[in-house]
This record gives structure tokens, sequence and C-alpha cells, in this order.
């Protein structure tokens, strides 16, 4: 690999930042991951990433970049008490109402607590020989050269001590949605980014339950994505062998409270009563605990005039959006793996413009799918294009033919799971399937029975 400098430094030490640290491992003599929380001396959660307590899932295309970042990764998960799934095959999906027709595939998800994700990932990484991490490192602002043209490292304070310079020939801001560098940038004279937002105000309550590996019908996930008339989300994931954790919430302030009997109401009024069988019957484990969520966010950094050189802005730094398709670890996974290829392409030249633009097409497939789900919620303001217009009635045409065609199902997860590029949906021999089950469930079952028999 071609060298790009002696000494790179990633703020931000949860899934993104330790992706990215790992990319540039290959590129820079020396890397230093700075984080503001201590790590924990088990795979608990931590103050820094609240939405650790929350339902997460790793996705085919996130797991198949780690794995390659770190070979064995998934089986050190699974030898812990995490557990491999087919993504398609034994998962349940909920969405535009209906439920997707259960077909194996070689997709290959992770499922395990956030926090047990992140730290296998953390302990491959800091076990790297040029690799070392400061905790409780607090980054308060950029070095720049004295033309600002340029960054030259961060200020930081260390265990609550004074503040003191940190030098390095890359800075990479994986600090997460509350990330400063608009903020910074503009002290040193940027412009800031344009930033996309759309409020959809989603809340989250969540509570763990002893597993039984009959729930489900052994199954183990499932994930309800709201839709209307029901726009109510829920999701329901393996944790360990005897563990589930249940997260449900809604759109706009419709949360799900944090109260036995009225979290049971809330999951029995979901379009499914597989979560509700396991908050009524299960035995809890853990408090409730609740996230808010307000809004999908993307900052536009690609479109700068100007911009510092040797600065780059990294995962829900630059984009962060409705979690119910748990798509966010796998960009970050994908904008790791595109970093990686920009060094090696042509070092560190250019590098923030070649990475801003490079990871754009890997963020607007998310950006859509989960945007353009929420813009169908009537109530969500934004921008409604003929494109998402077209894409959301198509989507729910696909939906109401996948209930019945396996295959129709496992396309439409390929492209959810980042797998394969949305056009693929758009390939006529999808649209065909589309079509004619969409006939066949105006003319009744017979000829769907007889399509989904064939499939
Ligand atoms: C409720 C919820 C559920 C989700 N479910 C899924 C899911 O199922 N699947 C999925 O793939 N994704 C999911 N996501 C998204 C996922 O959590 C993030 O995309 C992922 O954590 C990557 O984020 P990140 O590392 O960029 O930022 P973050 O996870 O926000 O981490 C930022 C890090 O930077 C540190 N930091 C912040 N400021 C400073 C500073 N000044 N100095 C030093 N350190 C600092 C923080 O302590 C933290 O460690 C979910 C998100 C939410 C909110």
């Amino acid at each position: 690999m071609k060298r790009s400098g002696e000494h790179a430094i990633v703020i931000g030490a949860s899934m993104g930042g330790l992706l990215a640290a790992r990319a540039v491992s290959e590129f820079y003599d020396n890397v230093t991951v700075l984080e503001r929380d201590a790590f924990p001396a088990s795979d608990v959660p931590r103050k820094g990433v609240p939405q650790g307590r929350h339902a997460h899932g790793l996705l085919a295309r996130g797991r198949d970049v780690i794995e390659a970042f770190f070979p064995g990764w998934t089986d050190e998960v699974v030898a812990s008490g995490g557990r491999r799934g087919d993504i398609a095959g034994d998962v349940g999906w909920i969405g535009h109402g209906v439920t997707l027709k259960s077909a194996p595939s070689d997709m290959v998800g992770v499922l395990a607590s956030r926090p047990a994700l992140e730290g296998h990932v953390r302990r491959r990484l800091l076990a790297l020989s040029n690799v070392r991490a400061i905790e409780n490192c607090t980054v308060q602002g950029l070095v720049a050269t004295n033309d600002n043209g340029a960054i030259q490292g961060v200020r930081v304070r260390i265990n609550g001590g004074a503040e003191q310079e940190l030098l390095a020939d890359l800075v990479i801001d994986a600090a997460g949605r509350g990330s400063s560098s608009p903020a910074w940038l503009e002290g040193l004279g940027y412009a800031p980014p344009e930033e996309e937002r759309i409020e959809i105000g989603i809340g989250y309550t969540t509570r763990l339950y002893r597993r039984h590996p009959t729930d489900l019908r052994g199954k183990v996930a499932l994930v309800v994505a709201g839709s209307g008339p029901n726009w109510r989300n829920g999701a329901v994931l393996y944790q360990t062998e005897d563990c589930w954790i249940v997260s449900i919430g809604g759109y706009l302030g419709d949360h799900a409270p944090d109260d036995e009997q009225m979290f049971a109401a809330y999951a029995r009024s979901l379009p499914t009563s597989d979560i509700y069988d396991i908050v009524s019957h299960a035995e809890p484990v853990s408090d409730f605990v609740s996230y808010r969520f307000s809004a999908n966010l993307r900052r536009r950094y690609e479109r700068l005039p100007r911009f510092p050189k040797s600065y780059l802005v990294f995962g829900d730094a630059l984009c962060s959006f409705n979690p119910v398709l748990g798509q966010g670890m796998t960009v970050a996974a994908q904008e790791a793996s595109l970093l990686r290829e920009c060094l090696a392409e042509a070092g560190d030249t250019d590098l923030a413009r070649r990475f801003f633009n490079a990871v754009q097409g890997a963020i607007d497939i998310p950006w859509d799918i989960a945007v353009g789900n929420d813009l169908r919620h009537p109530q969500v303001a934004g921008p409604r294009s003929a494109k998402v217009k077209f894409i959301n009635w198509y989507i729910g045409k696909l939906h109401r033919a996948a209930q019945y065609d396996g295959k129709l199902a496992t396309a439409f997860l390929q492209v959810a799971n980042l797998k394969a590029p949305p056009e693929r949906l758009l390939h006529p021999a999808i649209v065909l399937r589309v079509m004619l089950g969409n006939l066949a469930r105006g003319r009744g079952d017979a000829a769907t029975t007889k399509m989904s028999a064939q499939t």
C-alpha cells in the first residue's frame, strides 16, 4: 500500500470512527483514535453512544465489509453469544403493511447487542500495532495552518486536564450527529455545509426480555417498518441465546410509553401480534429506556466550494437517517471501504473532494429508502419529487407481490441491505413479477398461489 503520511487522528471511537481508523491504518504509520468516553470493561452501553441501548442489527453488506477488514470477526461475535442470521430466511420483515415472504438467501447479518458489535471491532482494531486510542479525551477544536488552508491537528483535553495540541497529517471527524465540524470550519472562515433535514420526531422505547427459542416461530428477528395507516415501528432482535431486545415507537410524538401496561397496549397496536406476544408473556430483564430521534440529517460537504486539506467528516457526522431499517453502521462500513479505495488510488491528493464525492452514492441509496418511506407519512414535511412518489408507489406494489413471492422479497432485501443497486428492482424480470403478482392479487389467490409455489 502507498504510504500517505506519518500520523492520522480519528475523532470518536464508535462504529464510524473505528472503521475509519481501520481504513487509514494501511496508509499512515500511526493512527490515534480519540474518544471522550472511557471504554467499558465489558460490552455494555456507554454515554457517548446512547443509541447503543436500543435495537441494532448489522445488515449483510456491513458485515461483509467488517469481515473483510477483520477476518474471523463474525465467528468472534458468535462465539461470545451473538448469532449469524440469513437476512431473508431467518428475519421477519413487515413493510407497506405486509409481511415479506421468507426465503433462504446468501445475505448474512449479525445479531448481538450494539456494545458487543462495537467492542469486537474495537478490540480487533486496537490489536493492530500502529493503532492506539486515547480514552477520556475530548476534542475541543482544530489546529490549522496560518492561512487556515489545511488542518494540522486537534486541541484536546485528556482526563479533564489542560488543553493541549495533537498534530497529524490527516484528521477525521467521526463524532456522530452532534459533530462540531460545521462550527469549527466556520470559525476558520469556511462556509458551513448545507443541511438537509426531514423532521420525523421518532421515539423508541426499549426493553430486554427473556428469550425462548420457540418465540417468533424460530426466527431470530422481526422488523416492522411503519406504513400508513399504521405508522408505528417495532423491532425484536436476538441479543443472546436467552435475551431479546424489543424497541418500539412511532412518528411525530406518537411514542411508546415506558409503563408496562401501556407499553404492551402499544405493542398490541402494531400490525403483527408477534411483538405483543413477547412483551406480554416473556419475563422482562431490564428497565425501559427511551431515545428521541428528531430528524433525518444530511450535511452536504461535497457542495462546499472550499474545504481545508487534510480533513474529513465521516459516518453519522455526515448523514444519519431514520434507523428503522438498520442501515447506519453499514453505511459507515461502506464509507470506510471507499476511504480505503480513495487512499489506494491517489493517496491524500485532493482527498476530501474525492472522498465526499465517492460516498454520495453510498449515502443516496439508504437516504432515498429511509427518507422516501418517511415522506409517505402525510404529516412529515419535505419535498415529494416525482421520483420519490414513483419509488414509493412502485415499492408498495413490489411489497404487495412480495408477500407471496420469495424472489421478490429477497430482491428488495438485497437493495435494503445495500448489497445490490436499487436499479436492480427495475430489471424487466422483476417488474414482470411485480405486475403479475399484483394482477394475481387483483384476480384472487389462485394464480398467485400457483406462482409462489414455483419460486
Ligand atoms: C435508535 C437507533 C437505532 C439504530 N439502529 C441501528 C441498526 O439497527 N443498525 C445500524 O446499522 N445502525 C443503527 N443505528 C445507527 C448507528 O447507531 C450509527 O449509524 C453508528 O453508530 C455510526 O455512528 P458514528 O460512529 O458515526 O457516530 P456515533 O455512534 O454517534 O459515535 C460518535 C462517537 O464520537 C464520540 N465523540 C463525540 N464528540 C466527541 C469529541 N468532541 N471528542 C471525542 N469523542 C467524541 C462519542 O462519544 C461517540 O463514541 C441506530 C441509531 C439509532 C439512533
